[in-house]
């Protein structure tokens, strides 16, 4: 199954995409990621992605493109692969669309309010690394693991995850009219227990129980 997987910052997508790696047996493909092998590996668009970083300059699509499908016609990819981060525009989605045949698009959706209470609740420990969520702290601020001050990433404000939320609808919006005109999307609430969510998902990929 060739999937896209769509879905905002604090949805739990890479929760999921972990899950449907380990149910289809299909690697997760994410453009950071992949950039930063092919570059490791010194395949050809490897080291002419590297000018471009190396220059501080944004990959230009085609280089991108030619990234992505080189990637994709590698072993692991033989039963399918799941593109995570990639397209984000209207125009790499076309590109792809002549290098590779999508079967589905995954749209996890989470209401704003709902990943903002996730994400602005989130209390990271500076000293053993630790997450927590304050609905479990009881009022406490110290870990309850090592007892330091847990701390609020600057990430994690209110104000920035609703900036980033904005941001990545912005972007997105286009791609998801995009593979629905395609009647590719296949949008999940990514509401509940992480295994009501992945019930969700597979039963939207025509796998479910
Ligand atoms: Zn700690």
């Amino acid at each position: 199954m060739n999937m896209i997987f769509l879905g905002p910052p604090g949805a739990g997508k890479g929760t999921h995409a972990q899950m449907l790696m380990d149910t289809l047996g299909i690697p997760q493909i994410s453009t950071g990621d992949m950039l930063r092998k092919a570059i490791k590996a010194g395949t050809p668009v490897g080291l002419e992605a590297k000018t471009f970083i190396d220059a501080g300059a944004l990959v230009p699509d085609d280089v991108v493109i030619r990234l992505v499908r080189e990637r994709l016609l590698q072993q692991d990819c033989g039963k399918g692969y799941i593109l995570d981060g990639f397209p984000r525009t209207v125009a790499q989605a076309m590109a792809l669309g002549e290098i590779a045949a999508i079967d589905v698009v995954l749209n996890l959706d989470v209401p704003d309010a709902e990943i903002i209470s996730r994400l602005s609740g989130r209390r990271v420990c500076g000293s053993c690394g630790g997450t927590y969520h304050v609905s479990w702290l009881n009022g406490s601020d110290k870990c309850p693991a090592c007892g330091e001050q847990l701390i609020m990433r600057q990430d994690d404000s209110p104000e920035t995850v609703a900036n980033r939320l904005a941001v990545y609808k912005e972007q997105t919006a286009p791609l998801i009219k995009f593979y629905s005109d395609l009647g590719l999307l296949r949008t999940v609430m990514g509401e509940g227990t992480p295994d009501e969510i992945q019930a969700k998902v597979l039963s939207a990929l025509h796998m479910g129980a």
